[in-house]
């Protein structure tokens, strides 16, 4: 099963790229082994999370750096067989880089991404924790990067610490008002009224969605509405466990999802800092769900329809998909 996950043609919907460093990405990135040890090294809860991204964002302060960083992330989901991947990432500026700078650095790599193996779409973040009207700033770079690369920044997010600042309801209207797609990290901690504001805005997906269902924390209400929206949610096994906002793997939210035919994509978060693969993760469905290969095989099949890709990218996909299943998956007799 492990190589069969390993060769399934996978579809990554949820990679932050400064979450998503190998250490070997880190090493050639001038990262000191103490820093890398504490930037793999996560086990109590979410506020942890976000200190080691301190590290991260230490070794990407420059351009060369981030260039190199956001290339290597891309030969690594490609090398995990990953055919499509949206990476996201909060654009900053550093001392030596400007906002702009930041995102030419980041679109220059994709654009010069020689695999023909992986497609690479990008998500531009904006940091709950910050005042509303820097995340306003922040918005207004994005869409007029959006309008020069239509086809390669596809959407906007919401990340950072949940346990700070708010979802800005205007924000994102504007946003799509304006084109964009929109992924928004949802119910990563129980935060019933922000969570209703957040699917009554209705996003094109959702990140987490851990206390969404009344079985893992959730309200009627919430889950009522929920499920009249039937919003695909981006599931992250790993990082919910080791992040603590699941018991264990065979507890995660992910199974009601499955039982009740709802819209999900599997991804990794943070790779880097969780030590792990999109391949990994579906190992760990395989593991704890008894998902069958057409099973696994559908939830990458299901993804392509989530994704932000054009609807030709989707039909290259979906018949991609297609051709690899007629060669290595044997049809399931009833
Ligand atoms: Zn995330």
């Amino acid at each position: 099963m492990e190589s069969f996950c390993r060769k399934l043609p996978k579809i990554e919907l949820h990679a932050h790229l400064n979450g998503s460093l190998s250490s070997s990405t880190l090493k050639k990135l001038g990262c000191i082994e103490e820093s890398i040890d504490k930037y793999q090294t996560i086990n109590t809860d979410l506020k942890e999370v976000f200190s080691v991204f301190k590290i991260a964002h230490e070794a990407t302060n420059n351009m060369e750096n981030l260039y190199e960083a956001t290339r290597s992330v891309i030969e690594e989901f490609a090398e995990d067989n990953v055919v499509y991947l949206e990476l996201r990432t909060t654009p900053r500026s550093e001392e030596t880089m400007s906002l702009d700078q930041y995102i030419d650095t980041v679109i220059k790599a994709i654009q010069e991404n020689e695999s023909s193996k992986i497609m690479v779409k990008l998500i531009l973040s904006l940091d709950r924790s910050k005042a509303k009207e820097e995340q306003a700033r922040t918005l207004d770079v994005i869409i007029k990067y959006k309008n020069q690369y239509p086809n390669l920044i596809k959407g906007v997010d919401l990340s950072g610490d949940p346990a700070k600042g708010k979802f800005f309801n205007d924000l994102f209207v504007k946003a799509r008002e304006n084109g964009l797609r929109t992924a928004i990290h949802c119910a990563e901690l129980k935060n019933d009224d922000e969570v209703l504001e957040i699917l009554k805005f209705n996003p094109d997906r959702l990140g987490h969605g851990t206390f969404l269902h009344p079985n893992y924390g959730g309200s009627a209400e919430i889950w009522k509405l929920y499920l009249a929206q039937n919003i695909p949610v981006e599931c992250c096994m790993t990082s919910n466990v080791i992040c603590l906002s699941a018991t264990s793997y065979d507890k995660h939210h992910v199974q009601e999802w499955i039982k009740e035919q709802l819209p999900f994509s599997i991804a990794t978060d943070d790779k880097g800092v969780f030590k792990t693969t999109l391949s990994n993760e579906f190992q760990l469905l395989y593991d704890n769900f008894k998902c069958s290969q057409l099973k696994l095989w559908e939830i990458c099949n299901n993804s392509i329809e989530y994704s932000f890709a054009s609807n030709e990218e989707k039909a290259f996909l979906k018949l991609a998909l297609d051709q690899w299943k007629t060669k290595n998956i044997k049809p399931e007799i009833k």
